[in-house]
């Protein structure tokens, strides 16, 4: 006997469930990609992504997964010798601080670790430090997906105006986008990257980059960029090939059409956003019950402030968040995340954490379903816990109906 029979829930942080009417869209056979459906259908897509961005400037797709469009923002922000300030707030500010400098753009890296928010304080000193305004750019991530540490965007716009520091602001919302609340107008960004495959609930392979007019100005004529990633073709196109320089990634952009019908003309942003928020509160209430009494049980991020909607990064104690991951999978049919940039996956310690996605196309009996798996595996397995924090998660879900 096993409880897994039955359809799985693949609860990581990308890729997300996706919905079967982005599956059936992408269903067919090779469309032309001279004319017709499939090139009368993109021109419908780049107001749409603009929108779910929050911004009215300029958008570039790349057919690449997250570490991709990095390389997309890279090579059109930087020249040789250039610098960049990276905030790091887990595992994927490091990584594409990585990326930065192998490059050769000089790269000062402010780590404000694997549980705390970036302190806007030592961002001001180290740009106040820069009198000679070398830092070209301040890049970011919205939600690590690692920690679940998020970025407030607009404080940190605020900071960098406070100083009167000219660097572009770039943020990577790979994790948040489509998920959590992201303005990128209003909130003063330059640069944003996203991938398909997260809360844009379509198979890994597309990606995107947005950048203000101010970030086009300013990164006219660098001399890293080439042809292959230079977004100002693929923002103005003058031939449908433009776009992707080269050929379309064609499946990709009918299930993107459909999440962004999905998100935008039938849900609503806000109303998405709100959905992430609730469910999210949901998970972290069913740890709060569970934690009580049980210090190694607890959440990443203590603030909530601070928390991603989209992932919640946690930890059991080892080994249990492996046992737990194992059973859950194994026995319930729901797959969590593993623990990521904790510990190294050979230091026993690893096996202490673990995420629980809540990303896309999720909705209240998912992540309470998955919830109450978790709490069943913590009794199968005798991992001390006080019990009853799905009743919790039930009462958060109820609440947000009620407000
Ligand atoms: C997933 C993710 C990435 C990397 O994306 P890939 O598609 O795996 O290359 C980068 N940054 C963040 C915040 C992410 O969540």
């Amino acid at each position: 006997m096993s409880l897994a029979n039955g359809r799985p829930y693949l609860a990581i942080p990308g890729p997300s469930t996706m919905p079967d009417r982005v599956l059936r869209a992408m269903h067919q056979g090779a469309p032309n990609i001279y004319d017709g459906p499939l090139v009368e259908m993109v021109e419908s897509l780049w107001p749409d992504l603009r929108a779910v961005a929050g911004t009215t400037q300029n958008v570039a797709m790349y057919i690449a997964n997250g570490h991709g469009v990095w390389e997309a923002a890279n090579a059109n922000l930087f020249s040789r010798g250039d610098r960049a300030l990276v905030l790091a707030t887990g595992r994927f500010g490091l990584s594409w601080a990585d990326s930065v400098r192998a490059r050769g753009v000089t790269v000062d890296v402010l780590d404000f670790g694997k549980s705390s928010p970036v302190d806007l304080d030592r961002v001001e000193q180290a740009l106040r430090a820069d009198v000679t305004h070398s830092i070209k750019a301040v890049l970011t991530t919205h939600v690590d997906t690692a920690s679940s540490v998020r970025t407030d965007v607009a404080a940190l716009r605020a900071c960098l105006d406070a100083v009167g520091h000219p660097a572009l602001l770039a943020v990577d919302c790979i994790a948040s986008l489509g998920c959590d609340e992201f303005r990128m107008d209003d909130w003063g960004v330059d640069v944003m990257v996203a991938a398909s495959q997260k809360g844009l609930m379509v198979p890994p392979g597309i990606g995107f980059v947005w950048f203000s007019e101010k970030a086009r100005a300013a990164c006219r004529g660098n001399d890293l960029n080439t042809p292959y990633w230079d977004w100002t073709p693929r923002a103005d196109a003058s031939e449908f090939w433009h776009y992707w320089n080269g050929t379309a990634p064609t499946h990709h952009l009918f299930g993107l059409r459909e999440s962004l019908t999905m998100l935008l003309h039938e849900e609503g942003l806000p109303q998405v956003w709100r959905r992430h928020d609730v469910l999210a509160r949901a998970v972290w209430a069913a740890f709060d019950v569970w934690s009580q009494g049980n210090p190694q049980i607890g959440l990443n991020v203590a603030d909530p402030v601070h928390r991603g909607r989209s992932v919640t990064a946690a930890r059991f104690g080892a080994p249990h968040a492996t046992r737990l991951r194992d059973w859950t999978e194994h026995r319930a049919g729901v797959t969590l995340g593993i623990g990521l940039g904790m510990a190294a996956a050979d230091d026993p310690a690893y096996h202490g954490f673990l995420r629980v996605a809540h990303m896309g196309h999720v909705n209240a009996h998912m992540t309470l379903g998955a919830l109450a798996v978790m709490e069943a595996g913590l009794v199968a397995l005798d991992i001390p816990h006080d019990p009853g924090g799905i009743v919790a998660a039930a009462g958060v879900v109820a609440q947000a109906e009620r407000d």
